[in-house]
């Protein structure tokens, strides 16, 4: 008994899998933090997240939980002029749509501001920070280069008694936009710019969501971010590359507050960049704002809710933050690779269904009139406990219009005058003419079929080189479908040096199909449920689906395309 209790507490050991890892396996195995592990993801509300901000998603709740710890949400809500409510709803919305929770740790910077100003009066007191003037261009000529040291501010003197005074003067409203800032006193020579006494604060005259009027100043990402960290007890801030540089004035900042050995640890990764894509809420917004897309969930958006409504799932957004993985090495990464993750999901778990999206009609004239047969038809190949369901077939039918040549040369196989086909779980047809308006563009197709071959074989053995999917027209539900292509025509659309990147957008991102028709067993699918359409990729319903008027959207292409 005591060797089987002994066994079920024993600690799994836990194998890193990336270098984030490991260093929390080592500061586990040095005792740092009392064992803890504590994560945040710290979302600026000013825009909608995107498949970058999901990788850091998966990354920060995926690491804590790895680790049996914690995962913060905690909106850097420190700059009124841009930020709202609606980003602050939809960020809440995706994180837990890709299946994390925060449970009750959600947090704002906003909470901290009383004791952000607090530390930044107790700086001023110790000499530590002072009020600036000077105007933004003097400000950053002082700061020097690289190179060159930096020049002393006239105000960087100032006693703390006078600096105290100044302070709560711009606190009350006395002073406006830009007439002047707190710094903080640090090193106007040091090699790493971001020391040269950084701004504490700014004043900005608008009203916050959530603090309203009570503020006039607030403090810059760079002062509050650690220190949030800090109160909050987190013990790995996870953030991207460039605020490698920002990280020892983060720990200067705290290094004045702490009071015993506890210090979050910043680690840094290279930020997600997808090909043919753009990956900042600043360039999205704009596509958004000038009317580029549709909105921010429009389905050819890298956003996580663009991703959702054109039928990417969570899982499979789990599954390409896992695959991409974590590095140092700043990158693009293929959206092939997205793509494939949707597929591998999909395929395992879509129901297949018939769709026409470029309907070409064939009668076959010699089934009888008024006959509806019901077929039986697989409902995921990849999975048999999905069943099988029926699918209406009658004389009049809709085929793709690509299926069919008059002329064909010799690779095609599909159907053409006098050639054999199967058509999906039914049965053999064969043209036996085309029917032409007068332009003399094909609009019918008369055929045969041979009932000894009901469920789509031969008894006789004979073999046909192609199976077709098709619809029956009188049953058949009329839908859109939306076809999707890269938004961007060049890899790396701010990249390119030549032109700006709104000119290298796709003129032909969006094809809309008007007259499609889809077996009827879609009838009672709700929006965002998902499809493959078989041979033609995968598809979900769009929220623009009314009652009557079916929108699909095209989530993404089978591997093969058409097999020919
Ligand atoms: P953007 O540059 O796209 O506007 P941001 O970094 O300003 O994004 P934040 O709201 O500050 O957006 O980001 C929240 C978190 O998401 C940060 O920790 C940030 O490092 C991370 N993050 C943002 N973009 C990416 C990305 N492309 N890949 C990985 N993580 C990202
Ligand atoms: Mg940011």
């Amino acid at each position: 008994m005591a060797e089987i209790d002994n066994k079920t507490v024993e600690q799994e050991e836990i194998i890193p899998k990336n270098f984030i890892q490991q260093q929390i396996v080592d500061d586990l195995a040095e005792g740092k933090n009392g064992g803890r592990v504590h994560t945040r993801f710290p979302p600026e509300p000013n825009g909608y997240l995107h498949i970058g901000h999901a990788k850091s998603i998966c990354l920060n709740f995926g690491t804590a939980k790895k680790f049996g710890g914690l995962t913060n949400l905690r909106f850097d809500d420190t700059n009124p002029a841009k930020e709202d409510t609606e980003y602050v709803d939809s960020i809440m919305e995706d994180v837990q749509w890709l299946g994390f929770d925060w449970d009750d740790r959600l947090y704002y910077a906003s909470d901290y501001f009383d004791k952000l100003y607090d530390f930044a009066v107790s700086l001023i007191k110790k000499g530590k920070a002072y009020v600036d003037f000077q105007s933004p261009e003097l400000i950053s000529e002082q700061k020097g280069t690289p190179t060159r040291p930096g020049s002393d501010s006239p105000y960087r003197n100032t006693t703390p008694e006078e600096n105290l005074e100044l302070f709560t003067k711009m606190k009350d409203g006395f002073y406006n936009d830009g007439d002047c800032v707190l710094r903080a006193k640090v090193d106007m020579s040091s090699p790493n710019m971001h020391m040269r006494d950084p701004l504490m604060y700014r004043i900005i005259k608008q009203p916050h969501h959530r603090t309203e009027d009570k503020w006039c100043i607030y403090p810059m990402y760079d002062y509050a971010h650690g220190q949030c960290d800090y109160w909050e007890g987190i013990t790995h801030s996870i953030c991207t590359l460039e605020f490698e540089v920002h990280r020892p004035l983060y720990d200067w900042f705290v290094d004045q507050l702490k009071d015993s050995d506890y210090r979050p640890r910043q680690i840094e990764f290279s930020r997600l960049n997808l090909s043919y894509t753009v990956m900042s809420k600043r360039k999205l917004l704009q596509l958004v704002k000038e009317g580029f897309v549709k909105g921010w969930d429009d389905p050819r958006m890298p956003t996580i809710c663009g991703l959702r409504r054109r039928g990417y799932t969570p899982e499979s957004m789990r599954a390409f933050s896992d695959m991409v993985g974590i590095t140092k090495v700043d990158g693009v990464t293929d959206v092939a690779k997205l793509e494939f993750c949707i597929r591998e999901d999909l395929n395992k778990r879509a129901q297949r269904v018939m769709g026409v999206i470029d309907p070409l009609k064939i009668v076959i004239t010699n089934y009888p009139e008024g006959l509806v047969e019901e077929i039986d038809a697989v409902n995921n190949p990849e999975d048999e406990s999905m069943g099988k369901r029926k699918v209406p077939f009658s004389r009049e039918l809709y085929i793709e219009r690509e299926d069919f040549m008059e002329n064909p040369p010799n690779k095609f196989y599909r159907l053409s005058p006098g050639r054999e086909v199967r058509l999906r779980y039914s049965y053999f047809i064969k043209c036996t003419e085309a029917i032409k308006n007068e332009a003399g563009e094909i609009v019918e197709l008369h055929c045969t079929y041979d009932p000894e071959t009901k469920g789509g074989n031969a008894p006789d053995g004979r073999k046909v080189k192609a199976t077709l999917h098709w619809v029956a027209a009188a049953q058949a539900v009329k839908a859109e479908v939306r076809l999707y292509d890269r938004l961007f025509t060049d890899a790396d659309p701010l990249g390119n040096k030549e032109k700006d990147f709104l000119e290298l957008l796709n003129p032909d991102s969006l094809k809309v199909l008007t007259q499609c028709y889809i077996e009827p067993f879609v009838k009672t699918a709700k929006p965002l449920d998902g499809f493959q359409f078989e041979r033609l990729g995968y598809f979900n319903i769009d929220p623009d689906t009314t009652t009557d008027h079916i929108v699909f959207n095209r989530t993404v292409s089978l591997k093969d395309g058409f097999k020919k």
